[in-house]
């Protein structure tokens, strides 16, 4: 039960994170144009201009709406979350906006931009070596030191108001109503907590539309595996080295039914996508991002040789500039055995318009 100082600051907080959305824009819908796909246009949503740089701000602040809205969250109540990084700097950032303290538990591999930012934001990082499970030992702390535990892969896909309320579906559709082909063909998406992919499912039938949802995932991540066999205790064949997507498990999120197809992508295949999209729109975005693009290229593909013409719309995950040590630096890559010289040089040449 609340009392009435409780509830005074309750109301306080959501005033909190109405006027931060009162501050922000919308996030870019950029089109690229791809010659060597007549009549196909892509579109790229911007999700790293946010103030915290991913799609996860998004969902940091319908994580702390949901945990405020069923009064799990008191004032000068503590904050954990298990993270591969991204949400951990939205939530970071949120739990600074609000006075809370946050704490992060996040596997030891992770970027070290990612740890270096949640850290400069005021939170704790708890760093666990691989083959530890970090949303148990978030749920763990949560209840052994009373803080409040946001469970992002808990509660994404019903943290997300997907009727509406500024979700990433319902903005996608309305910045695609002035384009030649509104209603996309496809919108590709990455799976990590599966709210993304929910949403977009969801909303799109919702608002009566054809359009399909296609996953990008790395190849033998547990999406794919659990969505082909729609079998819930589907783990991945193999881990993966992009962050974000690519889960070791099917988590509570993945609704297999609203997705219409997944794509698998090879890492390396991944972090050329990556490479190549600082070559086409002039700054870095993540490996995640990486992997969208080649799966947007498939499904390009797939849609010329069926003389098939319409819109594919996919997402930029996170800022570049965090795997400035990891994906962006030659030196990781060799240490790892990864050349992408020659999917850099197939991606490459998928894009060059055949000749008559
Ligand atoms: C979380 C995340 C995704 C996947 O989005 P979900 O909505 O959690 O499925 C993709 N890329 C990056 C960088 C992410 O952090």
């Amino acid at each position: 039960m609340n009392t009435a100082v409780d509830r005074h600051w309750l109301q306080g907080a959501l005033t909190n994170l109405e006027q931060e959305a009162a501050r922000s824009a919308d996030t870019h819908l950029l089109r690229v144009d791809l010659p060597a796909f007549p009549g196909i246009r892509v579109y790229f949503k911007d999700e790293a201009s946010h103030p915290t740089g991913s799609l996860k701000h998004r969902l940091a602040r319908s994580l702390f709406l949901y945990a405020l809205c069923n009064g799990r969250l008191r004032e000068g109540q503590g904050v954990i979350d298990a993270s591969s990084g991204s949400t951990a700097i939205s939530e970071a950032w949120f739990a600074r906006l609000l006075g809370l303290r946050f704490k992060a538990v996040m596997p030891d591999c992770t970027a070290p931009g990612k740890v270096r930012l949640i850290r400069s934001l005021g939170a704790e990082c708890v760093l666990l070596p691989s083959g530890m499970d970090p949303t148990a030992m978030a749920r763990e702390l949560a209840a052994a030191h009373d803080l409040c535990f946001l469970d992002q892969f808990g509660l994404a896909e019903r943290a997300t108001d997907w009727r509406s309320n500024n979700n990433i579906a319902e903005s996608i559709v309305a910045q695609m109503a002035r384009e030649p082909d509104p209603e996309p063909a496809w919108i590709v998406c990455g799976a990590g907590t599966g709210g993304t992919s929910a949403t977009l499912g969801r909303y799109l039938r919702y608002r009566r539309l054809d359009t399909r949802v296609c996953v990008a995932e790395p190849t033998g991540g547990a999406f794919a595996t659990g969505w082909r066999s729609r079998r819930a205790d589907a783990v991945a064949r193999a881990p993966t080295l992009v962050e974000g997507i690519g889960r070791p498990r099917v988590e509570p999120g993945f609704l297999f039914d609203v997705v219409d197809e997944v794509v698998e992508v090879d890492d390396v295949d991944s972090i050329a996508g990556a490479w190549l999209l600082e070559a086409l729109l002039g700054r870095r975005y993540g490996g995640s991002s990486g992997t969208n693009l080649v799966a947007c290229l498939a499904l390009a593909s797939a849609m010329r040789d069926q003389g098939r013409t319409g819109s594919i719309v996919s997402l930029l995950c996170d800022r570049g500039e965090r795997y400035a040590e990891t994906l962006f630096d030659p030196g990781w890559l060799q240490a790892r055995g990864l050349d992408i010289a020659p999917s850099l040089d197939r991606l490459r040449s998928q894009l060059q318009p055949a000749r008559p």
